[in-house]
């Protein structure tokens, strides 16, 4: 699967919810999208960034593989860290981004049973970036005006490079 790079405009729309019992296609677009994850090298990757506009996520921690469709953070914890961030659809910069050390996210499993993930450091930011994605926010969009215009400049020298 291809997967599409800022400032493509399908990354900044909002995907809409799945329906894990009546989506046959469900199964295997987690599957293709876990294939692209790894073959870049990427920690996770959301449905919007293969062009895809549905609410599901895979990620890959630990080495184990998540999947989570309609994920929802229901709990941050207050306390945050900053810490350079990349993403497959903004390739060849990192930027530095505020994230929640802790989450609580809830969603479904491709099965469409119930999933609660409590997550801390990598997790909880890999989480945090892949719902974003959802929204249709990129971690350009979590940067200062100043940050994000310095970022923007070393993207497209990294593009053209
Ligand atoms: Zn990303």
């Amino acid at each position: 699967m291809e997967i599409l790079i800022h400032p493509n405009p399908v990354l900044k729309d909002t995907a809409v919810p799945v329906d894990p019992a009546h989506d046959p296609d469900l199964r295997g677009l987690v599957k293709r999208m876990a294939e692209a994850m790894y073959a870049h090298d990427g920690v996770g990757l959301a449905a919007p960034q293969v062009g895809i506009q549905k609410r599901v996520i895979v990620f890959d921690v630990d080495d184990a593989l998540y999947a989570v469709c309609n994920p929802v953070i229901t709990e941050r914890s207050a306390q945050t860290v900053v810490d350079d961030e990349g993403c497959l659809s903004v390739p060849g910069i990192t930027v530095p981004v505020e994230r929640s050390v802790s989450i609580v996210c809830e969603g479904l499993s491709v099965d469409g049973k119930r999933v609660v993930l409590e997550a801390s450091d990598l997790m909880a930011r890999v989480i945090q970036h892949e719902s974003d994605h959802l929204d249709g926010v990129l971690i350009l969009d979590r940067l200062s005006p100043e940050d994000r215009k310095v970022a923007i400049r070393a993207y497209n020298e990294a593009l053209s490079a």
